[in-house]
């Protein structure tokens, strides 16, 4: 099994009510072997919802030094962590051996996300849920890696 960020397979669980169809994933073959998990909706927070970002280093979320805020100010880094830890969960009952998330987000970003600032720039780092995966030793990938060849490799049994 792999777990996949809920949106990628279009699900309409984007803050904007819509969703980041990948068709690839979606229309794959071995669909079932694929773990949907949306933690931002894991953590209670409604579609759609108002945009959020890391405001401070991506690693201090999880002690407390950084926080996750909407723009228009709302702490929601309690809902980002609990969703985080519900996906977690998700990813160890379902023991998948991988995940392909969706870059930039708060949450799934992998390789950026973005500065706090609203501003639309990018900075390397992980979103809330991402971090704790990579923590756990699960290997993650992004949309922009996903081909056949790499489906072939993490669906094989
Ligand atoms: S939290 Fe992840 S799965 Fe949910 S909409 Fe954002 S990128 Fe997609």
């Amino acid at each position: 099994m792999i777990l996949i960020s809920a949106c990628l397979l279009g699900k309409n669980v984007k803050y904007d009510g819509g969703n980041n169809l990948c068709r690839l994933l979606a229309n794959h073959p071995a669909r079932g072997k694929m773990v949907p998990v949306c933690p931002e909706v894991l953590g209670g927070l409604g579609v759609p919802r108002e945009a959020a970002e890391i405001q401070g280093y991506y690693l201090d979320l999880y002690n407390e030094k950084a926080v996750v805020k909407t723009k228009s100010g709302q702490d929601v880094t309690r809902q980002f962590k609990a969703g985080a830890r519900e996906g977690m969960l998700q990813a160890l009952r379902h023991k998948v051996k991988a995940a392909i998330l969706k870059d930039g987000s708060p949450s799934c970003g992998a390789d950026y996300i973005y500065d706090g600032t609203f501003s639309g720039k990018k900075i390397e780092g992980q979103g809330a849920f991402a971090s704790l995966l990579d923590e756990h030793g699960v290997p993650i990938y992004t949309e922009n890696d996903v081909t056949e060849e790499l489906l072939t490799k993490l669906l094989a049994d």
